[in-house]
């Protein structure tokens, strides 16, 4: 048998103020729910009694993106936007994927969305009726690029989301500490829009070869756009496929892409479950893997930390997963 041991470079423990850890709203009743409350003892990191310490310049702006489509950026903008916001900070998750606007669903607000930032643009309506406040976390907002199965109108491109974004920052109530943009699939105009604004970004692949080259593509063109800081999350990572070879290992596909790990998020059918429910994993109570690696990413996304992973088995002979995660 092996265990699974994930290190931050930070080796701080995790903490926040005691009245950050308990949300009386997360027990609310969410769609689908038979049994929303699943066993398990892990615990979250909101437990603890510190706060991330926010590194960098007030409002970060963060595309989340990844070339291929299906490997979970917005999961990913969901998950760690929710954490950011249980940790305190102020967050706008911006959906900028068009046609297959998906987020409003992840989170549960679909049913509030009444305008977008088509209508803002069209001086249809205020940006501050756009901007869907999330009951939960009343410091996460959500904001749609256009309606479902909608085409971009011509003339919106990555300057009208730029204006939207300078618009967000000097709102009465002041800017907000994140503004994440998660990004549609694809290298084409979409995907310049979304990350025009952005001056960092966090790269989602799974471990696998499609993904990584899309990825690669990915990183090429953030850089030629002037993003230098990307940072990676390796999604659906299954140690079992690891083990037997069939997939390769976090530290692999940190080698091929060379950038610095974020996160390391393992394969988990609770994210589909509350995928249908419209309530966000780390919202769980307790939560799973796949949840706690999303807060840690989190975690690590506002101190700009990086993680390193090793697989530490029990077994030292056998070869083959020592270098799951890589020491
Ligand atoms: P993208 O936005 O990149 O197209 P999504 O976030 O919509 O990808 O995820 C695609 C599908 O993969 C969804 O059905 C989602 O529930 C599933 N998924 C994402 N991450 C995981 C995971 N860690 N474990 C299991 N399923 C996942
Ligand atoms: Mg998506």
């Amino acid at each position: 048998m092996a265990s699974l041991r994930l290190f931050s470079t930070n080796h701080q423990s995790l903490l926040l103020p005691s009245s950050l850890s308990h949300n009386p709203l997360t027990s609310s009743s969410p769609r689908f729910v038979k049994n929303p409350i699943r066993r398990s003892p892990i615990r979250s990191v909101l437990q603890f009694n510190r706060k991330p310490e926010l590194a960098g310049e007030k409002p970060r702006i963060v595309v989340i993106t990844s070339g291929k489509g299906g490997v979970g950026k917005t999961t990913t903008t969901a998950n760690v936007g929710l954490s950011l916001a249980r940790y305190g900070f102020s967050v706008v998750a911006i959906d900028a994927d068009l046609g297959l606007r998906n987020l409003d669903l992840l989170l549960g607000l679909e049913n509030r969305v009444n305008y977008t930032c088509v209508e803002v643009i069209n001086g249809d309506c205020r940006l501050d009726q756009a901007l869907v406040r999330d009951k939960r976390w009343s410091n996460f907002e959500l904001l749609c690029i256009s309606k479902p199965r909608s085409k971009l109108p011509m003339g919106f491109g990555g300057k009208a989301l730029e204006w939207l974004v300078d618009a967000l920052k000097t709102r009465p109530e002041g800017s907000p500490d994140f503004i994440i943009i998660d990004c549609p699939a694809g290298i084409d105009a979409g995907f310049i829009t979304a990350i025009t604004p952005a001056n960092e970004a966090i790269l989602v692949t799974t471990p696998d070869i499609t993904a990584l080259r899309d990825a690669d593509r990915v990183t090429g063109l953030l850089e030629c756009d002037g993003i230098r800081d990307i940072k990676m999350i390796v999604n659906r990572v299954r140690t079992d496929m690891i083990k037997g070879e069939d997939m390769m290992s976090v530290l692999d596909v940190q080698e091929m892409l060379g950038l610095s790990l974020l996160g390391a998020i393992p394969e988990d059918s609770e994210v589909i479950r509350s995928t249908n429910r419209g309530f966000p994993l780390v919202l769980n109570k307790p939560p799973t893997l796949a949840g706690l690696a999303f807060e840690q990413a989190a975690w690590r996304l506002v101190e700009q930390d990086s993680m390193k992973a090793v697989m530490v088995e029990e077994e030292p002979k056998k070869r083959g997963f020592f270098s799951f995660f890589g020491g």
